[in-house]
């Protein structure tokens, strides 16, 4: 259940071992001058306070090298990656990422063989809010959507700035389980390996802790697709409030979704022990999508509707998951925001989020924006997944 959410008190911070704390380095890219830092979208280099409330400070709990922080308009990183080699065959995409941040920072050249921590963290950063803003967009809003508070009159948006949240979302990223296993069991309880999510019900905030240790994550090229996974689920559990789960479906089909589209060949799967860099299934999702609906193995929209866990998608139903989403995000992009929109914001007759029902919901959603039944939802699928 820790690949999910839970409403639970935030268990007091365990002790770790003590650990003397790392010197406090400047960043050798924009010498945290608030005119570059300002240039390139950085509100803080941090020692910033990240994950439960009143925990002391990751830096001291958390044994490792060095910490580096990053604070934008929407996330918070913190970072114990070491400097990386650039691959060759990731040379095109790193050189792209330098040049976007170069017209922020002029310091960060064309080329570069090795990135330290801090241009890592520079360029997830970067990313991050790249993410965020193709995550607004896909829901037709923009950051003046969102009230600091939930207002008497209007739309309901949920209960804060960020999408619905309070507080800005929060990356961690362990180059070591030894740190992230730790850290995620102070306040989930339990010890788990891969990636783990969760809500901050007190704050109102929702983090992902990601422990770079396995050969492919310690590679950027790998590293961003599996964070980009984890924070579209973020991202969509925050939109109007995280009050209830998302259809399974649509949460992992849209994961997928904004995850392939940085790197198609990266896949994310969630399941008990949390989210994993998955290389089980097939490299070309398109491909294999047009194969099981020619087999009539695709499993239809009513049937992925009755998915309550993560658990309940195999592959072959995470691919088809994953190309019926994408399918109503390419064909109908406004009715696919207002079909978010209404699964997200459900209210009871008192005011309040309600996640009783979704099946209806996203039935009638379907009836009322594009005219369907779930039959006629999959037949549609089926003409589109089967056009060259
Ligand atoms: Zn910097």
């Amino acid at each position: 259940m820790f690949a999910r959410f839970a409403w639970i008190a935030v268990l007091a911070l365990g002790s770790f071992s003590a650990q003397k704390k790392a010197e406090v380095e400047v960043c050798p890219w924009c010498k945290n001058d608030p005119a570059l830092m300002s240039a390139a979208g950085v509100v803080s280099h941090g020692p910033l306070a990240i994950g439960p409330k009143g925990s002391a400070d990751i830096v001291a709990n958390l044994p490792t090298t060095q910490w580096v922080f990053i604070e934008t308009a929407h996330l918070r990183w913190a970072s114990s990656l070491g400097q990386t080699t650039v691959d060759m065959k990731d040379k095109p995409r790193v050189e792209r990422e330098l040049a976007q941040l170069r017209l922020a920072l002029p310091a960060v050249p064309e080329k570069l063989k090795k990135l330290d921590p801090f241009l890592r963290l520079h360029l997830l950063a970067m990313r991050g809010e790249n993410l965020y803003a193709r995550f607004q967009s896909l829901l037709r809003v923009t950051d003046a959507d969102f009230p600091p508070k939930r207002l008497q009159t209007g739309p309901y948006m949920g209960n804060g700035r960020f999408l619905g949240e309070a507080d800005k979302f929060e990356v961690v990223i362990h180059n070591t389980r030894a740190t992230h296993v730790p850290f995620t069991q102070s306040f989930t309880g339990a010890g788990v390996t891969d990636s783990v999510r969760w809500h901050f019900g007190e704050t109102h905030k929702l983090i992902v802790s990601v422990p770079a240790e396995d050969p492919d994550l310690r590679q950027d090229r790998w590293l961003f697709p599996h964070v980009a996974h984890n924070l579209s689920h973020l991202f969509l559990c925050a939109y109007k409030h995280f009050s209830y789960d998302p259809p399974i479906w649509l949460d992992e089909g849209l994961a997928h979704a904004l995850e392939k589209e940085i790197e198609p060949e990266s896949n994310t799967t969630d399941g008990e022990e949390g989210s994993l860099r998955d290389t089980s299934g097939p490299p070309d999702w398109k491909a294999a999508a047009k194969r099981l609906q020619a087999s009539k193995k695709d499993r239809s929209l009513a049937d992925l509707l009755h998915a309550k866990e993560f658990s309940a998608l195999d592959m072959d139903a995470n691919i088809v998951a994953w190309s019926k989403v994408r399918f109503l995000m390419d064909t109908e992009p406004e009715k696919f925001a207002k079909f978010l929109g209404l699964v997200k914001g459900q209210l009871d007759a008192q005011g309040v989020p309600n996640g009783q029902k979704l099946d209806d919901l996203q039935r009638n959603a379907l009836r009322d924006l594009w005219g369907w039944s779930p039959a006629d939802f999959d037949a549609a699928w089926s003409v589109w997944v089967k056009a060259p």
